[in-house]
């Protein structure tokens, strides 16, 4: 499972210009490709995981440097393995994540190659399967497992103005507070990662302008139990589809300096300066909606629901767990919220960088197979697309909320591996003349087997 550059695929092969077979092909090795591949190896399928880079590399390098899981150890894991070293309350670090996948991985001798890119992938015409260019040569798969991430394409609003003077970049290019030059920031968008990072920036001393939009904002925990415990035994993890209203809505959570609730009045309170959702930009001067109060008055109704769910789930089952009314209490509105900033002159203001905390897209332009809409987003059932054959994985709300995260992102890998043996089963189905010329077939010398110059998936060292 080394990184493996093209010669490596070869001398790994035995190959060069000759295609490789291989019954399935997942394609990407973060948390959803190692899933995959766990549940595909446990039901005894050939396949084959390629990783551009390396194994959960968005969360070695694809993230801010004191990044740690929004979620603690003992939930952001899959279920066969723990956090080693790790207190099961913390939160690990993107690092120990990281090494967590790989080390997922090597237990079950996950068939990963690394450094390899797949850079087209066609359905055959007239014949079953695809075919998929990659940067190391061409595999012949019958199934492909789409499983690149959710988060690949940063996304800056074209709102973005082009003034040289101001530093922009996007939260995923951004590191830590040094890379910004000095004076204060705008960071728009305070879902977990827009909260974090501006939480960062201003414990660095900086002035933050926080843009702040619909948004969810669970308790980091309450009496006793972790919000992501509450989201569980709630079956809120489990939801199917965001409920009306929620679609666009971000969730604003944080397991920094050792986990707490985002609550943006305390952040107020210690000098950030909320502003509502970021309209446009003029002339060095930028504009915020009227919508401050609203998007911070529906976090807190979203913040209090849950505590009153938690209630009722504690008395209905007679836990015995300790009450904390002090979650109730909430800080006094800040003046930024009673009387709002509507618009900005960055210049005067002294803001000198913008961080886009705006999401991201996805790029499916290699895959070239009809598995998307109208809009481009991917078709499909469970992450069963409407192309046969063809898998996504780790996308949100692929089967549920928990769909892009750790947790369940493992769940929905099973559901894909047990299609694809169904499928597999429907495809391996010989009537009695297929198979009397199959035994025929198999009984000619190897030269006439019109498939001998395609190698076969144990020369790659997959079972
Ligand atoms: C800032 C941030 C914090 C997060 N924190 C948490 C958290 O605390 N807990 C949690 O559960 N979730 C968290 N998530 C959500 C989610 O768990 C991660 O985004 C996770 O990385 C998604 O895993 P994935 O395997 O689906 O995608 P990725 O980790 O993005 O993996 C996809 C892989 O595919 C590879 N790839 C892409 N295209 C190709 C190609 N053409 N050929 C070959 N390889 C390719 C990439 O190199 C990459 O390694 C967070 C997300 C972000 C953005």
């Amino acid at each position: 499972m080394n990184d493996l550059n093209q010669s490596a695929l070869q001398k790994d092969t035995g190959m060069t210009t000759e295609k490789i077979q291989i019954d399935t092909l997942v394609i990407g090795a973060g948390q959803a490709g190692v899933a995959m591949s766990e549940h595909l190896s446990k039901l005894g399928v050939p396949h084959l995981v390629l990783e551009r880079k390396r194994i959960a590399e968005a969360w070695r390098t694809g993230r801010w440097d004191s990044l740690v899981a929004n979620g603690p150890a003992w939930h952001d894991r899959f279920p066969g393995l723990e956090f080693e070293g790790l207190d099961p309350d913390a939160f690990a670090a993107k690092e120990q994540v990281a090494d967590y996948f790989e080390a997922y991985a090597k237990k079950f001798n996950a068939p990963i190659r690394t450094g390899v890119e797949v850079q087209k992938v066609v359905r055959n015409a007239g014949r079953p399967g695809f075919t998929v260019e990659t940067s190391a040569g061409v595999i012949e798969t019958n199934q492909v497992v789409v499983a690149t991430g959710p988060f690949q394409r940063p996304v800056i609003p074209p709102i973005a103005p082009e003034d040289n003077q101001i530093t922009q970049l996007h939260s995923a290019d951004y590191r830590n507070p040094q890379q910004l030059p000095e004076g204060a920031v705008l960071v728009v968008g305070a879902g977990s990662s827009g909260a974090q990072i501006a939480d960062e920036l201003q414990r660095a001393g900086k002035q933050v302008y926080l843009s702040v939009g619909a948004h969810d904002r669970p308790p980091r925990a309450y009496r006793n139990r972790d919000f992501c415990w509450w989201l569980g035994v709630l079956g809120e993890w489990d939801a199917e589809i965001a409920k009306p209203g929620k679609e666009h809505v971000t969730i604003a959570v944080s397991g920094a300096n050792g986990g707490q609730t985002v609550d943006f009045r305390r952040l107020a309170q210690q000098g950030m300066m909320l502003v509502g959702l970021t309209k446009s930009f003029n002339d060095g001067v930028v504009t915020f909606q009227e919508d401050l109060a609203d998007n911070l008055a529906r976090g807190d109704e979203n913040y209090r629901a849950l505590l009153d769910a938690a209630d009722a789930y504690i008395e209905r089952n007679g836990l015995d767990l300790p009450p904390e009314p002090e979650a109730r209490n909430s800080y006094p509105e800040p003046q930024c919220v009673s009387n709002p900033i509507l618009e900005l002159n960055l210049a005067e203001a002294g803001v000198t960088s913008i961080v886009w905390a705006t999401g991201f897209g996805v790029d499916y332009s290699w895959l070239q197979v009809k598995a998307f809409d109208e809009s481009g987003k991917p078709k499909h059932q469970r992450g069963v697309s409407s192309e046969p054959g063809v898998y996504f994985v780790g996308l949100p709300w692929l089967s549920r909320r928990g769909s892009s995260f750790i947790w369940g992102v493992w769940h929905d890998a099973k559901h894909i591996a047990d299609h694809i043996v169904k499928q597999r089963t429907y495809l391996a189905y010989r009537d009695a003349a297929q198979r009397q010329a199959e035994a025929d077939r198999q009984a000619r010398p190897d030269t006439q087997n019109p498939n001998s110059h395609v190698q076969k998936a144990s020369l790659m060292g997959v079972s």
